[in-house]
Order: structure tokens, then sequence, then C-alpha cells
């Protein structure tokens, strides 16, 4: 880690053009530790733009400078003229060059050096030339602030940044209840609120600030679409695309729905599926040591973390149900075995 960041804080004392970007799908994480980092590197005096390779949750829209976000889907051409013109390129939160779609070609085939910054298991080492990859961190925005510490800039964070990690770091914590958080999380988090960070408007930004639709579809959901495998400590949600049609889908409007089974006594692994754009996208939660992210590997082309990941299935819902139910029943042992 030192040794890297002689060489980032080395990079970093000349102005350069830079370009950041993040996975598809941008979370809380992703947005807010791209966000920080463009707003501490401009504050260095460089030239720094954020790319996203498509659109995101309108619960993030109002972080400082997301109006300026170039998204790679809506605006191909200048987000590969950005790019390609680039003295170096962040890769935040993401640990396979796959996970920014169609967006990668551009990356790959740009000159810059590459910085990969992220928490995400097993990361690809030949994806940046410099790498800081913590797989314990509980976040991304954590990382992204150890970093700029350790080059002795904490004295750069102000009100932007502090707000921009503490929504990466509260979204990626379940807002500090996950057992990733730890005493350096709060620790981090304190030092935020004291830069300037305010912790009870963004909780209300992000949690207290859904459309009326996007609590009807959370009621229909765990009304009508909760199925419960209680022997198993197993539950399954799934949506169609004509059921988020039918309560008007907007981007992000189903993110945290997956972790509501898991405040049921006893569930231990929760499974969401949906469809969007024709694709069968599935989001995996646990409780204790079951392993999601070994199942999305498996049998979803997917990953991430111990007790949070995703995937895809080339199946049609019904069938990616009855595909859950048979890993439901394969693991009944790992997943009832509570010690
Ligand atoms: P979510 O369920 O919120 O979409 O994703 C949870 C976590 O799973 C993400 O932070 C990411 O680590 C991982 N993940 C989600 N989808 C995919 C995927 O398609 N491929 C991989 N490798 N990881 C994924
Ligand atoms: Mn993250």
């Amino acid at each position: 880690m030192q040794e890297n960041v002689i060489k980032l804080k080395d990079l970093l004392s000349t102005p350069k053009r830079i370009v950041i970007t993040t996975h598809k799908g941008p979370d809380g994480d992703a947005i807010g530790s791209s966000l920080a980092m463009l707003h501490f590197l401009n504050k260095l005096g460089h030239d720094t733009t954020v790319i996203t390779p498509n659109a995101y949750a309108d619960f993030l829209h109002w972080m400082p400078a997301n109006k300026d976000v170039l998204i790679y889907e809506e605006n191909e051409k200048k987000a590969q003229e950005t790019t390609s013109s680039a003295d170096l390129i962040f890769l935040l939160d993401f640990s396979n060059i796959m996970r920014i779609s169609d967006f990668a070609n551009t990356v790959n085939q740009a000159n810059a050096i590459k910085i990969l910054i992220d928490h995400h298991q097993n990361p690809d080492m030949s994806i940046a030339d410099i790498i800081f990859s913590d797989t314990q961190a509980c976040s991304t925005s954590q990382l992204v602030y150890e970093i700029i510490s350790a080059m002795n800039f904490n004295n750069h964070i102000d009100k932007n940044i502090a707000e921009c990690l503490y929504v990466g770091i509260m979204t990626d914590t379940g807002s500090f209840k996950y057992s990733s958080t730890s005493a350096k999380t709060h620790e981090i988090i304190a030092n935020l609120i004291k830069r300037g960070a305010d912790n009870a408007k963004i909780h209300d930004l992000i949690y207290d600030n859904s459309s009326a639709n996007r609590i009807k579809l959370l009621g229909y959901c765990l009304n009508n679409k909760l199925l419960l495998y209680p022997e198993n400590n197993s539950a399954i949600i799934s949506l169609t695309a004509e059921e988020l049609e039918k309560f008007k889908f907007q981007n992000g409007d189903t993110e945290g729905f997956v972790n509501y089974p898991l405040a049921i006594k006893g569930i231990r692994f929760a499974t969401f599926i949906t469809e969007k754009e024709g694709i069968v996208k599935l989001s995996l939660r646990s409780k204790g040591n079951f392993k999601v992210n070994e199942i999305a590997d498996t049998y979803f082309n997917g990953g991430g973390h111990m007790n949070a990941s995703g995937g895809i299935s080339q199946l049609s819902i019904n069938e990616t149900i009855k595909t859950v139910e048979m890993i439901i029943n394969k693991f009944k042992k790992e997943l009832t075995n509570t010690n």
C-alpha cells in the first residue's frame, strides 16, 4: 500500500487529464467514491471527468457534481474522446473489466496509466498498473478516504468530498450494520462529519426520498411475490418486466428489496430476481457464513462479496426460480447449520 501511495502521489504532483469510471448499474459506493475522487483531484488542480457505463438511480442525483457525470451509453463519442486523451484512469469499485460492459473496449485501448481502487474478491491483477485492493474494506469509499489520508492530504477533505464518501460508506455497510463495519469505519465517519458531512440530511436524501410507486412496488413484492422456504432458511422474490412496468419502474427502485426477507427470523439466504431489458438479473444476500459469491460465480456468471453478490441467468424467470430452488435444496445443510 505505502509503495502505491508514493507512486500515486508522484503521479498527482503535476496537472493531469483524468477519467474516473465505475461499474455498470452504479450504486451509492460507486458514485460516492467516484464523485469524492473527482472533487479531490480537481482540488489538486487536475482536469477530471467521471464516466459511468450507464444511468443510475435518481436518489443519487443530488450529489455534488452529479450533473457533470458523463454516461457512456448516452454519449459514447464524448466518452471515447475523453478517455483516449486521458493521462490517468481510475477504476473504482469493481475488480473485473467485464463490469463496465461496453465501455471496457475504450478503457482497454486507452494509453493512460490505470489505477484500481476496490474491495471486491479476486481482483484481476492485469486490469490496472497500480492496484489498491482490500477485500476486508467495507467500501471503496473507505479506501478512497484511507488513500487520501495516506498521501497526507486530509486537509483537502471538504464538505463535498466528505458527503460523497459518507454516502458510499453508509450504503455499502447497510447504514453501518454489516459485519464489514469496523471501529475504523466509525472513526472515518466521525472525521467526515467533522469535515462537514450532514449525516441526517444524507440519510433522508438516500433512504426517505422514494416515489410512491417504489413503496407500492415494495408492498406488492412482500405481499404477493415472496416465496419462503423456512425449512431451508431461504426466500426468493421475483419481478417480471410487466410487473415493473405496472409500477412505473425507475432505475434504482428495487435497490434494497433483496434485504427485506433477511428481516424475517431464521432467513439466512435471499434471492431477488428481475427481468430488465430482456436480461434476467439476480441479487443474492446472506447472513453468516453462507458464501453467496460462490453461488453467483458457479451458477450465474457473477460474483461479489461473501454476503452480497449478483449475477445473470440465461433462463426465463420461472426457470431461474427453479434453479434457485435447486440450489436451496442442494445447500440445505449449509443453510441450516447456524454454527
Ligand atoms: P447487487 O445485488 O446490489 O446488484 O450487487 C451486489 C454485489 O454483487 C455488487 O456489489 C457486486 O459486487 C456483485 N455483483 C452484482 N452483479 C454482478 C455481476 O453481474 N457480476 C459480478 N462479478 N458481480 C456482481
Ligand atoms: Mn462497493
